[in-house]
């Protein structure tokens, strides 16, 4: 079922969402849950949801990036990666800045410094420990999503106001120069 997307101003996205439970991870309700917040990512052409983004306070994300998509083309494909109780871990100091969007954010980008290596652990729909290295934008799509749990949005991390923008403003005059970065960073990195 697709679900509203919570815009931001709405205190549910200020929120802590908190831990699943395994006997909760397994019923009906958290896995329909799941369901919708992939179909509602799909839907709205995202590249990853937070459950506080359609209200629900638990820590669950969903991340995806198949094929090309439209709203961010210079983002390697992610598999479809459903996250619960995620952590993430900083690998190394080095960061890198990136343009980010939001679908609770609409019609705004602003350049965020991210961590270029990351670990993530969480438990997959079916509570299985999961471990994995992210690089590069990957590493920043899923720090954006595990910001969302802990009630930050991209906004707060912008250090230069001056970078934010429309979308459109964004592709008249930010789009080329970004997506040439973006894309000589995944090539250096990987993801
Ligand atoms: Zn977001």
């Amino acid at each position: 079922m697709l679900r509203e997307i919570i815009t931001i101003g709405d205190p549910v996205l200020r929120e802590r969402a908190r831990e699943v439970t395994a006997a909760e991870l397994h019923s009906p309700r958290m896995q329909a849950l799941i369901d919708d917040m992939i179909e509602t990512m799909r839907a709205a052409g995202g590249a990853g949801l937070a459950a506080n983004q359609v209200g629900e306070l638990e820590r669950i994300a969903v991340v995806e990036v198949a094929g090309r998509n439209e709203r961010y083309p210079y983002k390697p494909p992610i598999a479809l990666t459903v996250m619960v109780n995620p952590v993430i871990e900083e690998i190394g100091e080095q960061r890198f800045e990136i343009n980010e969007g939001c679908l609770s954010v609409p019609d705004t980008r602003g350049v965020v410094a991210r961590h270029v290596n990351v670990r993530v652990r969480y438990r997959d729909r079916d509570g299985v420990l999961c471990s994995g290295v992210r690089r590069g934008l990957t590493a920043g799509t899923f720090q954006h999503e595990l910001d969302h749990l802990d009630g930050v949005l991209f906004v707060d991390r912008v250090t230069d106001p001056a970078t934010v923008t429309t979308w459109a403003q964004f592709d008249r005059d930010h789009r080329a120069s970004f997506e040439a970065r973006a894309r000589a960073l995944v090539a250096r990195v990987g993801s």
